[in-house]
């Protein structure tokens, strides 16, 4: 584990608090789930720091062999009973997952379904390193579609899951993070730790704050490997970005984005970066793939539909399209050129 220990002068100033421990945040590094995660943690001792690290790196190695849905491991042996059309017994966190993802994708009419997994591995999407080459056929695209698995086809009753539709083949990619940002938070609090921010490369959640102001943290541009600006994030509240610009294939020219229109199958082109900010970290992160799926005709609706109101989205063009109370709190780090603000959200 890469360990940084950063002392925070400035905190220890303004309060002039005879702790210097306590003033410290601590940061700590790890990689995990294809992403750095990064736990920053602020009021403790070192020793408590140290250990509240390591329990959460365990945290995320377990659940990236449970929640996998393409290395063997829990995750894979559901996908196959599903595929075999039989009935299996399922564990731990794997049930919330499941359930949470069910309720995401109801109320996105679907535009989120972590139960495309076919669909992405014939992208070649699941994997860590991006296909070269060409791309899938219209026809190996139509006929996946056609199958039409949803999260609706899965029932867990007494912890036996089953599924209507052999063509499930679950995949959390768009989901895990955020939700194995909630569970390490939920810990860390049992650990005694009441002030943190556990960032999963591009989402991230906060408890407490830093010292005797809010937590302050940065949105990638889409455009450039730069900060597209920051914003004050309150105890209890997550933060996912989730785009096109990390991850995508190319082919003659053209760029592919591993998130895919689970209507046409095929990857989403118009929007090019969505935010999130929301009290549940699972449905964060899960919420910002509607708004990129449905674009800037149809972002407004769900999160009215949706009751979010902190929402950015980016388009091609680099218009940014926002909900009014996402812009009191961003802070741009220059001024962009063209920001549409809709209706505030009930
Ligand atoms: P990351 O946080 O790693 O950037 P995202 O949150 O952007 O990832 O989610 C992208 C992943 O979600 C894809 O790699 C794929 O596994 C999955 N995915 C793609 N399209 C959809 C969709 N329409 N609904 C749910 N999950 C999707
Ligand atoms: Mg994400």
């Amino acid at each position: 584990m890469k360990k940084l220990i950063v002392a925070l002068l400035f905190s220890l100033l303004a309060s002039g608090c005879s702790h210097p421990a306590k003033d410290k945040v601590f940061e700590q590094e790890f990689y995990v789930f294809g992403t750095v995660v990064s736990l920053s943690i602020y009021g403790v001792d070192d020793k408590q720091a140290d250990a509240a690290g390591a329990e959460v790196e365990r945290m995320f190695l377990q659940m990236h062999h449970d929640w996998h849905a393409w290395q063997k491991g829990a995750l894979t042996d559901i996908n196959d009973a599903i595929a075999a059309g039989k009935p299996i017994q399922v564990h731990g966190s794997l049930i919330p997952l499941i359930e949470k993802s069910q309720e995401a994708a109801r109320l996105s009419d679907n535009l989120f379904n972590p139960a495309i997994g076919k669909l992405i591995r014939l992208w070649g999407f699941q994997s860590s390193v991006m296909p070269t080459g060409p791309i899938p056929t219209e026809e190996a695209i139509a006929k996946l579609v056609a199958e039409h698995p949803t999260m609706a086809d899965v029932e867990i009753k007494d912890g036996v899951l089953t599924s209507k539709n052999r063509a499930v083949q679950m995949d959390f990619g768009g989901v895990a993070k955020g939700y194995a940002v909630e569970l390490a938070l939920k810990r860390l609090k049992e650990m005694g730790v009441n002030n943190a921010i556990v960032n999963a490369g591009g989402g991230l959640g906060v408890i407490g704050q830093h010292g005797d102001r809010p937590w302050r943290v940065g949105i990638r541009s889409p455009f450039n490997d730069g900060v597209l600006g920051s914003l004050e994030v309150r105890d209890g509240e997550n933060v996912h970005t989730s785009g096109n610009y990390e991850r995508f294939r190319e082919w003659q020219g053209k760029r592919y984005s591993h998130i895919i229109d689970p209507r046409t199958g095929w990857p989403v082109q118009e929007v090019v970066s969505v935010t999130v900010v929301y009290t549940d970290g699972a449905l964060t992160d899960a919420f910002t793939k509607p708004f990129i799926v449905g674009g800037t005709r149809e972002w407004y609706d769900f999160a009215k539909r949706l009751h979010l109101k902190d929402v950015m989205v980016i388009d091609t063009k680099g218009t940014i399209y926002m909900t009014p109370e996402m812009q009191k709190r961003v802070h741009f780090e220059t001024p962009p050129a063209k920001v549409v603000v809709s209706p505030p959200i009930e």
